[in-house]
């Protein structure tokens, strides 16, 4: 059966990191003889400035069509001040919702030759490999009521953070399945000693606990994790939480790896559609010239073979050559100790030479 694929590069760096993931999936479709179909659209400002949105509907209406998205990053300063609804970031937030793609996963791992990027000490953070998953259609940031309210004596604001015991259920069964297939301990952060959203979450992940004998849960207070992140990272294998602290230490995480331009992320539905895409944004201080590190959007194509393309054999094989590339002293601007470093569109065609050689 023919696999659709959406290419959605965005604004800025968007664009030439989409470019180089799309070199490498063609290569493999000609060597591996793959029946994808693969469709390339505008989003965020590029969309804006053409057809006046930034997720204009017959982009939404291929998404819904498609097996995988591989989305490159949009935003930038010269539509900082458009109204809420034309904003590039829009694009991102209304696929997020119309396609119910609830569950994020973010790897951090280090590849030990560039520990010296991190801001940590190497002894610290040699070998880490996390990975973070985390709720991202509920929670405070859709939570209602929420408000600003001027007219009053006293003005206010509130948000509202809920889960019910579905939303809960489903992004624990993916956090324990992750960790089955990992080195099976997860670790479930929240802040029950506060919030009573916490207490509820923290039991009914407690409850499930019983169907995966197999893995061993934790459960941690939220600002206790942060710190632990930064203290004692390699304790942890997965992390599941709520939007909100998962969004906070999703980022705490990839910090730690000092390269932001290598991190892929993933996010889900519950029929394993997803949406991939690296955890950098558009990079428009970079952007138009060519040094942008593709590795993330790269490693990103790699989450799509494996989760919603069937084709694990292939992702191993990325990430694979991702490991030899910078194992061979391969480097681009932003990993370079060195003047000497690779061009965007050169990574491209170096991993492919890789994969080749086998
Ligand atoms: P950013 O991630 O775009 O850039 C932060 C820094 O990291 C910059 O110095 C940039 O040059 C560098 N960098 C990022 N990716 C890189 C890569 N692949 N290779 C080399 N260097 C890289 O974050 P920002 O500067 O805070 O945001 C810029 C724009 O991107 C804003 O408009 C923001 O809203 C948007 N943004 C979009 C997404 C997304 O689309 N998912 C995520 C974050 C930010």
């Amino acid at each position: 059966m023919t696999k659709k694929i959406l290419i959605l590069p965005g604004d800025g760096i968007g664009q030439e990191v989409t470019s180089s993931a799309k070199e490498v999936l063609d290569f493999l479709i000609d060597e591996y003889q793959l029946n994808f179909e693969i469709t390339n659209m505008d989003v965020g400002g590029t969309a804006y400035e053409k057809f006046g949105s930034p997720l204009p509907d017959n982009v939404l209406e291929e998404a819904k069509k498609s097996d995988a998205i591989l989305f490159g990053a949009v935003g930038g300063p010269q539509w900082d001040d458009l109204g809420w609804d034309y904003r590039p970031e829009q694009a991102l937030l209304g696929l997020r919702k119309e396609l119910e793609l609830f569950a994020n996963l973010r790897p951090a791992f280090l590849f030990n030759e560039l520990a010296s990027a991190s801001p940590i000490k190497n002894h610290i953070i040699e070998n880490l490999d996390i990975l973070i998953v985390r709720e991202l259609t509920g929670g405070v940031y859709f939570g209602e009521p929420r408000a600003i309210v001027l007219d009053d004596p006293t003005p206010y604001a509130f948000n509202t953070m809920i889960y019910n015991e579905d939303e809960i259920r489903r992004i624990a069964k993916v956090a324990f399945e992750s960790a089955q297939k990992r080195n099976g301990k997860l670790c479930s952060v929240e802040k029950a000693n506060v919030l009573e959203v916490s207490k509820f979450w923290r039991s009914i992940v407690s409850d499930m606990a019983k169907d995966y004998p197999d893995v061993e849960l934790t459960h941690q207070l939220a600002d206790n994790t942060a710190m632990q992140l930064v203290l004692n990272p390699n304790q942890f294998d997965v992390i599941v939480s709520g939007n909100l602290f998962g969004d906070i230490l999703s980022d705490i995480a990839a910090t730690l790896t000092g390269s932001i331009g290598m991190l892929p992320s993933a996010s889900l539905n519950s029929s394993s559609r997803g949406m991939y895409e690296p955890c950098h944004g558009s990079a428009p201080d970079i952007a138009g010239q060519n040094i942008a590190n593709p590795i993330a959007m790269i490693a990103s194509l790699a989450m799509a073979l494996r989760f919603s393309l069937n084709e694990i054999g292939l992702a191993d094989k990325i990430d694979n050559a991702i490991k030899q590339f910078i194992a061979q002293g391969f480097r681009t601007k932003d990993i370079s100790t060195t003047d000497e470093y690779m061009s965007t569109s050169e990574v491209a065609t170096k991993i492919i030479e890789i994969i080749k050689n086998g």
